[in-house]
């Protein structure tokens, strides 16, 4: 696969719905050609043929995935490391490993995965960019959340010591962490259970996606001395993860 035209590449994990769905269509009218992976890869070709980018299917908890998809990538000014989510909402007590698993390895091991094998290009491209959808969960803790804000957290510490390993090279540093954002989140979180996930937005306005996808094209439009380090936004109404006002 070459890119279509002269334009920049980026790559956007997890850009089959939510927050990755909304970021590739807003980079490719940033001007960037976009490279959209997912497992539901149908949904990524869908997009990308309204906006001329590529779908490759990716499922970043497999190493293998990950490998083939990066050699289907030779170059890569942008990665946006978005894919990833919850699984479940209990304490400690009553935590389900195979959940904290997943939200390990999808999180955590799916970026380390996914910078290990787009770094040479990012690199190489002589103007690299990596931006990591973290989460408010990786700045506090909240009761019930310890999988998601654990991984979360760690995902952010892999990001945040990349801010100096890679000081010196061409590759920039940012980290968006967002709040409450209406997307398919909740009802993965909740195995499918459409009224668990309605009830996390119950009385007041989220986030969209497009919100969160216009603060990474906001970012990766800097002049490329500019490193925007961190973002992070939420609803007016929600304080913090576990704050927030409710008209009922
Ligand atoms: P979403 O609509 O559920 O999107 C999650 C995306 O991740 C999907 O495209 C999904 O695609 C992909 N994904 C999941 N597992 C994957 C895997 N193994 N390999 C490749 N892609 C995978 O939720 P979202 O809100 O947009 O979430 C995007 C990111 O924002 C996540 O990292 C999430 O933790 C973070 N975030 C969300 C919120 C929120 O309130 N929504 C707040 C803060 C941070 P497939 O299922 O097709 O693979």
């Amino acid at each position: 696969m070459t890119s279509p035209s002269d334009r920049p590449t980026a790559v956007v994990t997890g850009a089959s719905s939510g927050i990755g769905a909304a970021t590739a269509r807003a980079l490719a009218g940033a001007g960037f050609h976009v490279v959209l992976g997912a497992r539901r890869v149908d949904r990524c070709a869908e997009i990308a043929r309204e906006i001329d980018g590529t779908a490759v299917r990716l499922d970043v908890t497999d190493p293998e995935s990950v490998s083939a998809f990066v050699a289907a990538v030779p170059e890569c000014r942008l990665l946006v490391n978005n894919a990833g989510g919850a699984k479940g909402l209990e304490p400690v007590a009553d935590a389900d490993e195979d959940a904290w698993r997943w939200m390990w390895e999808a999180n955590v091991l799916g970026t380390l995965r996914m910078v290990k094998g787009l770094l040479p290009a990012l690199v190489a491209s002589g103007d690299g960019h990596i931006v990591t959808v973290t989460s408010i969960a990786a700045l506090e803790p909240y009761d019930n959340g310890a999988g998601y804000t654990g991984a979360k957290h760690a995902q952010a510490m892999l990001h945040r010591t990349l801010r100096g390993e890679l000081l010196g090279q061409p590759v920039r540093l940012t980290e968006i962490a967002p709040g409450m954002v209406e997307t398919e989140f909740s009802l993965v979180r909740f195995a499918g259970d459409a009224e668990k996930a309605d009830n996390v937005y119950r009385g007041l306005t989220p986030l969209t996606a497009e919100d969160v996808a216009e603060t990474i094209v906001f970012a990766a439009t800097r002049p490329s001395h500019v490193n925007i380090d961190l973002i992070v936004l939420k609803p007016r109404a929600q304080a913090s993860a576990m704050r927030a006002y409710r008209e009922e």
